[in-house]
């Protein structure tokens, strides 16, 4: 296809995005500053919630677009921003393996390599991802081979019939172990720590991006965790994982296991209060017989600072404060 052609085609598609859209396609990339800017993207868990989709977290930094972990939903909450599936993301970075952390990513991938202002991805999808050193392959590398397997009859059409390059439809996977810098791009640095998810669920790890001297960590699924408090101390915006229960509700024992692989309120509130990040954001949020004002109540036994329980698309710019905006529904952006 000629560049003209692909021009031509990319206009043609941009019209009907804004027809389905309503509104103008935003950039896919920010102008660069030295600002993170920090998009919930899903702020929810397992539980197949229409108002907070699976965990995601977009980090907008030096020109670039990362995604940590890509929960149920997440393609539809970057369409919501006019971001593309595709273009719009330069790395898929996982926490660990529990379903909820990928049940979006063969969507994003799939979506990412058709053609349109919602995809039209060239090159393969960079994917990131835990392992434990003993099992090969790793869990990001089946999940890449898994894939490619599962959809080659996809690959295969729409290579054919829609002319898509080979090489968007690949997915690029490396693993790491450990407390590491796993990426550093455009002045970007991403530095993976594990975190303890409970026995059983290894490899786990949180992440601290940190860019122009400024930062956010995101917790991943952790219970309380030293290593978390020791990477997130200073940090700018510290994005933390809850699992809050009624007393009724804590008395099942189908919860207990569950409730074990994660953090409480008044735990998480220990943990802002060490690490003393400028605003701290709940995200991955599991509220069982309680409501928000509870939540925030019981964090601040230990913990009276800022503090945001997130919602999707709630957005943080992370200048010299971290300034929080809530995505308005009825408007389709961010109140000015
Ligand atoms: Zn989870
Ligand atoms: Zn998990």
């Amino acid at each position: 296809m000629s560049r003209r052609c692909v021009v031509a085609g990319i206009a043609v598609a941009s019209a009907v995005f804004m027809s389905i859209s309503g509104r103008a396609i935003a950039q896919d990339k920010l102008p660069v500053s030295n600002d993170i800017v920090v998009t919930l993207l899903g702020t929810g868990a397992p539980v197949p919630s229409p108002t907070r989709f699976g965990p995601a977290t977009l980090v907008q930094a030096g020109g670039l677009n990362l995604l940590f972990d890509a929960g149920r939903g997440v393609t539809v909450r970057l369409f919501q921003l006019g971001l593309s599936s595709g273009n719009g993301i330069d790395a898929v970075f996982l926490t660990h393996y529990h379903s909820d952390h990928v049940a979006g990513l063969p969507d994003l991938w799939m979506t990412g390599y058709m053609f349109g202002p919602f995809g039209s991805r060239a090159k393969a999808l960079r994917l990131w991802g835990p392992s434990d050193g003993t099992s090969t392959p790793s869990g990001v590398a089946k999940i890449a081979e898994g894939l490619a397997e599962a959809f080659s009859d996809d690959v295969r059409i729409r290579q054919a019939d829609e002319k898509i390059a080979a090489a968007a439809t690949k997915i690029e996977a490396r693993d790491f172990q450990g407390d590491r810098v796993v990426f550093e791009e455009a002045g970007v640095k991403v530095t993976a720590f594990n975190v303890n998810h409970g026995d059983l669920i290894k490899p786990s790890v949180g992440y601290r991006i940190d860019y122009a001297g400024r930062s956010v960590t995101i917790s991943g699924d952790t219970k309380f965790d030293e290593n978390l408090i020791k990477y997130a101390t200073g940090t700018d915006l510290l994005i933390h994982e809850v699992f809050a229960m009624s007393e009724q509700m804590a008395k099942l024992p189908q919860l207990k296991p569950i409730a074990a692989h994660h953090t409480s309120p008044e735990e998480a509130g220990v943990v802002f209060s060490r690490a003393k990040p400028k605003l701290a954001a709940y995200s991955h949020i599991v509220l069982l017989g309680i409501e928000v004002r509870e939540l925030v109540s019981r964090t601040q036994g230990a913990y009276q600072g800022p503090l945001e329980v997130g919602e999707d698309l709630m957005r943080f710019t992370i200048g010299d404060r971290v300034v929080a905006k809530k995505w308005s529904p009825e408007l389709r952006k961010y109140p000015d």
